[in-house]
C-alpha cells in the first residue's frame, strides 16, 4: 500500500545517495592524480606528499639486528629484530607504559624515559646486548659497536631528512613541554648520549613507510604501504624527478626513488568531488576535527560504525512511521561513536558466514548490495538459511546495542545488515580509487584500463583491522580496482597484510639509513 511505498522509497533513497557509480570513480581517482601532482610540487597542501628520504626498499636478502622504537598511542613498544637474509625475521618486543605524567611533563624526562625503556629492554630481553651490530651492509657511523634503532613516532613532524624531523604539534593526548619545534631524533640521540648508551637512533618513521617497508622485506619488493585501521594513509614508491618541491636540493639531483608518504585521508578537504551524505555531514560537523581528514571520514575503522550509526538513527526516527526498532533507541545508538566498526563488521560476518553452499564472498556484491532479497516485506519468503542469519544478526544488535527484543523485528536486522553494508561498500570502492591512483601515478597501469599484463605482480602491503577483518572489504576493493585499471592489471596486484610494520618496519628503515649513509 501507499505507507509501504513511502517507506520503500526512504531506503531506496539512502541506497542511491550511497551509491558510487563508474564515473564517480573515474572522477574521483583523477582527482587523486590532480591532487598528487599539486602536493609532489609544494608544500602546504591538503595531500601533503611528504618526501620520507627513504630511497630504496628492501629485497628480503637483508640481514642484521636492529632496534625499534614505537611512541605514538597508550604504549611505548621496544622491539630487537633481527632479519634473517631469507624474506623472514625474529622478533623480540617488550611494551613500556607511558604515564599521563610524562606525557604531559618536561620533553627531557619524556624521552630520559624512551632511554631508560631501551636501557631495560637490551639488559632484560635483547640478544645484541654488547655485541658488536653485524649487518650485510657497512656501517658509517662512528662506533661498530652501536645498535642501530629506528624510531617510530606517530605525531605530525617536519621530516627534513632520514634521522631528522621538528616535532609540529602533540596529538593524543601527548603535551611534553620543550618538545615543539625540537628534532625529535635529537630529543632522543642526547638521551641516549646521556646514559651512555650504545645506541644510536638512525631512522624516523612513518608508520605508512614501516608496512611498505615490512612487506617489501618479505614479498621481495613493494610499491604501496597502506594502512586501513583506525585512521587511513599510504606511502609509495616515486620517481625523485616527480618530487618537484624538492627544488634542486641534493636529495632530488641525486636522482633514482623516494617514498612518500601521501597523508592521503586528508583527500578532498575541500569537499568537491567525494560523494557527501547528510548522514557524513553530521559525522563531519560533530568530530573534533571538522573539514579536516575528509577521505579517512569516508573509509576507516574510527568512522564506519559512526556513518551506521546516523543512517540507523534516521531510521528510527523516520516519518510517517519508525523504519527500525518500532522506533525505540538504546545508550550505545545514542553516543557519539557509540556503534563501534568492529559490530557492523560482526553482523556483516554474521550475514556473509551463513549463506550456506555460497560461502566463497561473492565478488557482485560489490557494486549493488543486493538488499532487496532480504528485505521487510518478504520475510516469509525467505528461506530457513536466510532466517538463520538474519536471527543471528538479531541476536547481535539486542546484545551489543542494548535493545528490547520485542523492539528488533528480522526485518530490522535485514535493515541493519543493508546499512553496513552500504557504508562499507562505499569505503572499499573508495579505497579502491585511492590505491588506482598510485598505479597510474607510477606509471603501472591506465585509467579506465587498457594496460598489458605486468610481467611482475605489483605488491602492496596493507595493514590495519578493517582491511584484516571487515568481510569483504578486500573482495569489494579489487572489483572496483578491476574497474578502473582494467583486470590485466588488477590480477597482478598482490594485497597482502605487512608483518609488524612499526616494528620490523623501523628496523628496516635503520638498516635503509645505514644504506644510505
Ligand atoms: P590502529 O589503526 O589504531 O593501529 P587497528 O588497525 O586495530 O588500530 O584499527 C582499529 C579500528 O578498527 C577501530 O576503529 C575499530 O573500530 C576497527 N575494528 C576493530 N575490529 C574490527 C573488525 N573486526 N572489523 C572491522 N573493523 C574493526
Amino acid at each position: 500500500g501507499a505507507t509501504h511505498d513511502a517507506e520503500r522509497k526512504i531506503l531506496d533513497d539512502i541506497e542511491h545517495q550511497f551509491q558510487l557509480g563508474q564515473d564517480a570513480l573515474i572522477k574521483i581517482t583523477e582527482q587523486f592524480l590532480e591532487d598528487f601532482r599539486l602536493g609532489l610540487g609544494d608544500y602546504n597542501h591538503p595531500m601533503a606528499m611528504i618526501p620520507t628520504f627513504v630511497t630504496g626498499v628492501p629485497d628480503g636478502t637483508e640481514t642484521g639486528t636492529f632496534l625499534a622504537l614505537d611512541l605514538g598511542g597508550t604504549n611505548l613498544r621496544v622491539c630487537e629484530v633481527t632479519l634473517l637474509g631469507n624474506h623472514d625475521f625474529r622478533l623480540r618486543q617488550q611494551k613500556y607504559k607511558v604515564s599521563e605524567a610524562l606525557k604531559t611533563g618536561e620533553a627531557t624526562v619524556l624521552f630520559d624515559y624512551l632511554a631508560d625503556s631501551v636501557d631495560a629492554f637490551l639488559t632484560e630481553f635483547s640478544s645484541a646486548t654488547g655485541s658488536p651490530v653485524s649487518t650485510s651492509v657497512a656501517n658509517p657511523f662512528d662506533s661498530p659497536t652501536e645498535v642501530p634503532l629506528g624510531l617510530t613516532f606517530s605525531f605530525p613532524v617536519e621530516q627534513t631528512a632520514l634521522n631528522e624531523g621538528k616535532i609540529l604539534t602533540w596529538t593524543k593526548g601527548f603535551a611534553a613541554k620543550n618538545a615543539i619545534g625540537n628534532d625529535v631524533v635529537r630529543l632522543l640521540q642526547d638521551a641516549f648520549d646521556r646514559k651512555h648508551l650504545h645506541v644510536r637512533c638512525v631512522a624516523l618513521v612513518n608508520d605508512t613507510v614501516g608496512t611498505l617497508l615490512s612487506r617489501a622485506y618479505t614479498a621481495g619488493s613493494c610499491l604501496l604501504g597502506g594502512i586501513f585501521g583506525t585512521g587511513t594513509n599510504g606511502a609509495f614508491v616515486e620517481q625523485v624527478s616527480n618530487i618537484t618541491k624538492l627544488g634542486n636540493s641534493p636529495a632530488r639531483t641525486k636522482g633514482g626513488v623516494m617514498i612518500v608518504n601521501t597523508e592521503w585521508g586528508a583527500f578532498n578537504n575541500t569537499r568537491t568531488t567525494l560523494p557527501t551524505t547528510p548522514y557524513d555531514n553530521k559525522l563531519d560537523r560533530e568530530s573534533i576535527n571538522p573539514r579536516k581528514q575528509a577521505f579517512e571520514k569516508f573509509i576507516s575503522g574510527m568512522y564506519l560504525g559512526e556513518i551506521t550509526r546516523n543512517i540507523l538513527l534516521s531510521l528510527i526516527d523516520a516519518s510517517p512511521r519508525p523504519l527500525l526498532f518500532d522506533g525505540s533507541s538504546s545508550a550505545p545508538l545514542n553516543t557519539h561513536y557509540g556503534l563501534d566498526t568492529a559490530i557492523i563488521s560482526e553482523v556483516e560476518y554474521a550475514w556473509e558466514s551463513g549463506r550456506g553452499d555460497e560461502v566463497a564472498p561473492q565478488k557482485s556484491s560489490g557494486s549493488k548490495p543486493n538488499w532487496q532479497s532480504a528485505h521487510f516485506t518478504d520475510v516469509d519468503a525467505l528461506s530457513p538459511q536466510d532466517i538463520a542469519r538474519l536471527e543471528r544478526i538479531r541476536d547481535i544488535l539486542i546484545q551489543r546495542l542494548q535493545l528490547a527484543p520485542e523492539n528488533v523485528t528480522l526485518r530490522d536486522a535485514a535493515i541493519v545488515r543493508w546499512a553496513a553494508s552500504l557504508v562499507a561498500n562505499r569505503a572499499a570502492r573508495l579505497s579502491a580509487t585511492a590505491i588506482a591512483a598510485v598505479l597510474v601515478q607510477t606509471s603501472h597501469a591506465k585509467l579506465g584500463g587498457g594496460t598489458p599484463e605486468p610481467k611482475e605482480n605489483i605488491v602492496v602491503g596493507v595493514d590495519g583491522s578493517l582491511i584484516q577483518h571487515y568481510p569483504n572489504f578486500q573482495t569489494r576493493l579489487r572489483a572496483s580496482l578491476q574497474s578502473l585499471v582494467g583486470e590485466a592489471v588488477e590480477k597482478r596486484v598482490e594485497i597482502d597484510l605487512a608483518k609488524d610494520g612499526s616494528g620490523a618496519g623501523a628496523a628496516l628503515c635503520a638498516l635503509q639509513a645505514i644504506k644510505q649513509g
